[in-house]
């Protein structure tokens, strides 16, 4: 029996993933700490991990960002060194007293790395989005062609960064965020998906997402036969009550029976809803998408893989740079379209076209669950 360290950001998007890797490791007889901050602790609880609660929380104003600027940049960068400080120690101090043997990290979370070198001990990174090599960076994707590198305060946040790194001697590579690459990586989207997946060596283990046992059992039922139309932005770009209100006028009193999460907005700002609609802050999304004809999404990694593997096609209404990749992704192997703008005749247009590639949906769900998951 082996103890597993798991350490993850504080994001269901970067949780939710590892989940059924935990449900199947503890079933296997081993054991699983998982470290993340209290906002994302419910899901490894109830996957049966001993809690180990970070001072962790994201970004501020995570919600507000759109585009990728050098100055929100170094907002994330400051953020991610300030969290550093608080939950290394906690990390250290908690893990330094129960070593486990491997320490399995969110490939964002830095400080996962950074106790796995400390202990010594054997480190995996989990990748829950596009992974990264030597010759292929995500990130460089992401970056506007007009992306300041000069940016005063980008530069200071990097400078920072260092200085942090050099401070701990006993890490492997001082190089935090960028550019680093994990001896062994578990990446939740198969191959297929994966930009530059040929370039990808047996480091990488495209094992594609697998459901955790709370997913599996989420139920929702349809009202009627009406073909269902799911619509959700995630947990973490939602705020965005124009799309709401736009999609409600496309889809009111249609043909479609309409789920729609809208997070913490108040669903009175929406006005009245018509009978065709239920409206609910959060929903079971996979238990929702197993009877959805179309999936209108922010396209989250978690979202595109969870419709792919129901053979859900999807409009994708990406609300940050990440997500537009992915929405490209989706253009390119026919599986999902991006909305080209925010119109009730664009949102109609959108979905009546993606109910068309239903065929090329199914055939990736194969591929999605070939990939054999958590189990591999
Ligand atoms: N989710 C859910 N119900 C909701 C909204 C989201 O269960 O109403 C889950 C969804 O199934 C997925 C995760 O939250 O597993 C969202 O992750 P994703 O990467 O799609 O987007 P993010 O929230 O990180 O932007």
């Amino acid at each position: 029996m082996s103890h597993f360290a798991f350490v993850s950001a504080p994001a269901s998007g970067h949780v939710n993933p590892t989940l059924p890797l935990v449900e199947e490791l503890l079933r296997r007889g081993h054991r699983v700490s998982y470290a993340t901050g209290p906002a994302t602790m419910d899901g490894p609880v109830a996957a049966g991990a001993s809690p180990v609660v970070l001072p962790s929380e994201l970004p501020p104003d995570m919600a507000s960002r759109g585009e990728f600027t050098a100055d929100q940049l170094a907002v994330t960068l400051e953020h991610y060194i300030d969290d550093a400080r608080t939950s290394f120690p906690v990390l250290s101090e908690h893990f330094s007293a129960d070593r486990p043997d491997v320490v399995a990290y969110d490939s964002v979370t830095f400080t996962g790395r950074m106790l796995a070198n400390l202990l010594g001990v054997r480190e995996v990174s989990l990748v829950p989005t596009f992974a990264e090599n030597e010759s292929f960076s995500a990130t460089q994707v992401y970056l506007p062609p007009t992306f300041d590198h000069t940016h005063p305060r980008l530069v200071a946040a990097i400078q920072d960064m260092g200085k942090f790194a050099r401070g701990h001697t006993f890490l492997n590579d001082p190089n935090l965020m960028f550019g680093y690459v994990a001896p062994s990586s578990v990446v939740f989207i198969p191959r297929e998906f994966q930009l530059s997946g040929k370039t990808f060596d047996e480091r990488f283990h495209f094992v594609g997402p697998s459901l955790s046992s709370w997913q599996v059992a989420q139920e929702w039922s349809p009202r009627s036969h009406a073909p269902v139309l799911l619509i959700s932005l995630g947990t973490v770009f939602n705020d965005r009550p124009e799309f709401y209100r736009t999609c409600i006028e496309a889809f009111g009193d249609s043909a479609w029976q309409v789920v729609m999460a809208v997070g913490e907005l108040d669903p009175d700002s929406l006005g009245p809803l018509p009978a065709n609609f239920e409206v609910h802050a959060r929903v079971p999304q996979v238990a929702v998408l197993r009877h959805a004809e179309v999936f209108l999404s922010h396209a989250g990694m978690n979202s595109v893989m969870e419709s792919l593997y129901h053979g859900v096609p999807f409009v994708a209404v990406p609300q940050i740079p990440e997500q537009r990749v992915i929405a490209r992704r989706a253009e390119e192997m026919r599986v999902g379209k991006a909305l080209a703008e925010l119109t009730v005749q664009a949102l109609r247009d959108a979905v009546s076209d993606v109910e068309s590639y239903r065929p090329q949906a199914a055939a990736m769900s194969r591929t999605v669950r070939a990939g054999g998951g958590a189990a591999t």
